[in-house]
């Protein structure tokens, strides 16, 4: 593009990455009247994690300000018509249960104690048996309930809020990637695109995988770790149709939920599948043979049904993991006005309603709230970095367990 071609606009806030996270943040900022929001994506929306996200939205943390916000993901996903202006995210209101055994009995406890009002409970054999009469789960001693939980359609939802927010006034541009940021002694000044600067005062790093780059045209630093996770979807068998739960299974290390009518999703829980650091540009976006036939053989030792179903498809998505698992989230302690939404690893979705509202409260009331505290850019280099051992996964409870 020529120099004196080039496009020089302004806005009040511009996101960067247009999967769950920008797009529900530009729709909150949209709707909170927070001035001109323009949000670039570089591909398409939904195109990175969202898109390849299994969607499940529940609330078992063990830390009381996670809980608030996947509780927040839940009221949230439930009434989608109403918070999203009309819009649909195919939310199932399916249940949640994970199969643990007697030494996960405190770990289940401690996180229902933390659910103030939740209906969640420990289910014993008996129960188990017969909320889930197709399963073998002899080896299962107690097991975690969680009624509320449910999943939705992670892209469908991510197109919906990006719909709203246009309709409320938000620019949301498509092959529109942002390939700098411009920073003066006030803090961040514009972003560069391919076609142009954008000056303004806020953005919003919500990149995902691409976040440590992102932050670092702006000289932030922020860890991001992006790992593979794979997932495959195989035929209903006959023994499952009808409604069930989603299953996590804290000893097989898998995890199941409804896909469809004729189809069922399983994806790993093994952390050991997913140690190895990937660039999120150039990775093995299918699972192999091997990885496919491990992750059905560890499924049918708890559903025996699905010996002989038939493989529908699979894929493998990115968790941005931080060096702790849990979200960097506010304004960085480095360069004022730039903020982060971002390591959201396998948590992003269900917190995505909890991280854009309290990113649109900081940037337009200057609120930060407790969470903000907790998941701040600054704790890693304060050697404050969180400890629990809900992680990215509910498997994480078994490494605790023992
Ligand atoms: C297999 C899998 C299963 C999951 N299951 C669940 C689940 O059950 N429940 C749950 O809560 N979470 C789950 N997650 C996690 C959740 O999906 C993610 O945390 C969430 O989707 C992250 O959304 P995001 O918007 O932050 O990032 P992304 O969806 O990755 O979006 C980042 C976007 O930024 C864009 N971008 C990057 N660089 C630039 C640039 N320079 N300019 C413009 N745009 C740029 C990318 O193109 C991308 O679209 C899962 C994730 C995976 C991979």
């Amino acid at each position: 593009m020529e120099g004196n071609s080039r496009m020089s606009e302004s806005a009040d806030i511009v996101i960067i990455g247009g999967g769950i996270t920008g797009v529900t943040t530009a729709f909150l900022a949209a709707r909170r009247g927070a001035g001109r929001i323009v949000l670039l994506e570089a591909s398409v929306l939904a195109s990175a994690s969202t898109g390849l996200s299994t969607g499940v939205v529940r609330q078992f943390y063990l830390i009381p300000e996670l809980v608030e916000m996947a509780r927040e993901g839940i009221a949230w996903y439930s009434r989608f018509g109403e918070v999203a202006d009309g819009m649909d995210a195919d939310f199932v209101n399916s249940g949640l249960v994970v199969g643990g055994t007697s030494g996960q009995r405190e770990f289940f406890a401690s996180g229902i104690k933390l659910q103030k009002g939740s209906r969640s409970r420990i289910l014993s054999p008996s129960e188990l048996r017969d909320l889930l009469p197709h399963m073998a789960t002899d080896d299962l001693d107690c097991a975690y309930y969680e009624p509320e939980a449910g999943y939705a359609d992670a892209s469908r939802a991510c197109l919906a809020l990006a719909a709203a927010a246009r309709a409320r006034g938000a620019d949301i541009r498509q092959s529109s990637p942002a390939v700098g940021i411009l920073t003066d002694p006030a803090g961040v000044s514009a972003v560069i695109t391919k076609t142009g600067e954008i000056s303004t005062r806020v953005v919003v790093n919500a990149a995902g995988p691409w976040a440590s780059r992102v932050a670092s045209w702006a000289g932030v630093t922020v860890g991001i770790k992006p790992t593979r996770h794979k997932v495959i979807t195989v035929q209903r068998p006959n023994a499952l149709t009808g409604r069930h739960p989603i299953f996590s299974d804290a000893v097989n290390l898998f995890y199941m939920r409804p896909d469809s009518t004729s189809q069922i999703l399983i994806g790993s829980t093994n952390p050991a599948d997913s140690r190895e650091e990937i660039d999120p540009d150039s990775y093995a976006t299918g699972a192999n043979f091997d990885e496919i036939a491990e992750l059905i053989d560890r499924a049918v030792r708890r559903i025996p049904c699905l010996r002989d179903v038939g493989l529908v498809a699979n894929w493998c998505g990115i968790y941005d993991e931080t060096a702790d698992g849990f979200p960097v989230l506010g304004q960085s302690h480095e360069v004022r006005g730039f903020y982060l939404a971002t390591g959201l690893s396998g948590h992003g979705f269900k917190l995505a309603p909890a991280i854009g509202r309290m990113i649109v409260s900081a940037i337009v009331d200057g609120i930060k709230e407790p969470a903000m505290h907790l998941l701040r850019p600054s704790r890693f280099a304060e050697g404050a970095a969180i400890d629990s051992p809900t992680t990215t996964t509910l498997t994480t409870m078994r490494a605790s367990a023992r």
